[in-house]
């Protein structure tokens, strides 16, 4: 499977340390006057941004997504593979989720006929309450031609739901075997066996970056979750939800081009030590998604790239 990163505008440029970097976009974490400092990135993904409008209970139309998604794709540097998601509706106060579900699939249908430059890709997405569903919506999909369908309202489940989830997923995977699926916001290392036997092609998350900000850093094969037992990172307000995090005194031995350069620079504090952990992190979480054993060149790390002192 591929792992794209989600970037907002306050991590590191990965795709900087890693040029064969995928990178997820939403144009709610993008401030409109970010200027993106970056290399080629491999892939880029856009997303519609709908599920930030629907948390601030604000509707967003196909036109207004498109609109916002081609500012930000004119401003990246020319991936060699984009893909821009249609605009989903989620159920809100006033919208129940039969008439949000009619909402997507209508926009979905309108975004076909909507004028993209040549060689960015139509990506739909899927949402289900219950395995019938969610089969039915990706069916749907398929038919109206879609090839690429990434499907979202998962990662609220893993946590509280997660035989449904595991179902939702099993569905998805059946009615979209001849299609490019890729799950939203899920990187669950438990979850990427399933991920894969039900054949989906990628997925996404913004874990190096929210575990980072914590103090928190992920290793590969096997995964694991520490936090680092440093007083000027740790937050008596941190989330710690599952019981994997371990305290770790001081960093494990590592290839990646952060640590290869200096471990002790995963517990400097304060931003610069946030982006060191976000790309050990996210260098980790890539090989654990993609199975890849270890990451060699074109890994680098170029201090001054990321505006950081060396
Ligand atoms: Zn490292």
């Amino acid at each position: 499977m591929r792992y794209f990163v989600a970037f907002t505008d306050v991590d590191p440029p990965y795709v900087n340390t890693d040029p064969a970097c995928a990178v997820m976009i939403s144009p709610t974490c993008i401030s409109p006057f970010f200027r993106f400092t970056w290399g080629r990135p491999a892939e880029v993904l856009i997303d519609s941004g709908a599920y930030h409008h629907n948390r601030r209970r604000r509707a967003l139309s196909q036109e207004e997504a498109v609109e916002q998604q081609m500012r930000i794709l004119g401003a990246l540097p020319e991936a060699s593979r984009v893909g821009v998601m249609h605009c989903d509706v989620l159920p809100r106060q006033g919208i129940s989720p039969a008439q949000a579900l009619e909402a997507t699939l209508v926009n979905a249908e309108k975004f076909l006929s909507y004028p993209l430059p040549g060689k960015v890709e139509r990506v739909a997405v899927a949402h289900g309450d219950n395995p019938e569903e969610m089969y039915a919506v990706i069916r749907y999909l398929r038919e109206l031609g879609y090839s690429r369908i990434a499907v979202g309202g998962l990662s609220r489940l893993n946590f509280q739901h997660r035989p449904k989830l595991l179902r939702l997923l099993e569905a998805a995977g059946e009615a979209g075997q001849d299609a490019e699926l890729h799950a939203l916001g899920l990187s669950g290392a438990t979850l990427l066996p399933l991920m894969s036997q039900c054949g989906f092609a990628s997925c996404d998350s913004a874990a190096p970056a929210l575990f980072a900000v914590h103090g928190s850093l992920i290793y590969s094969h096997p995964f694991r979750r520490y936090r680092l037992d440093n007083a000027l990172l740790n937050r008596a307000d941190a989330r710690q939800r599952t019981s994997l995090y371990e305290p770790l005194a001081s960093p494990l031995p590592c290839p990646c081009p952060v640590c290869s350069t200096d471990p002790e620079l995963l517990s400097t504090p304060g931003v610069e030590g946030t982006w060191y952990r976000s790309i050990h992190n996210y260098l980790h979480l890539k090989a654990q998604v993609e199975g890849r054993q270890v990451w060699e060149r074109p890994y680098s790390l170029d201090g001054s790239r990321y505006g950081l002192s060396s």
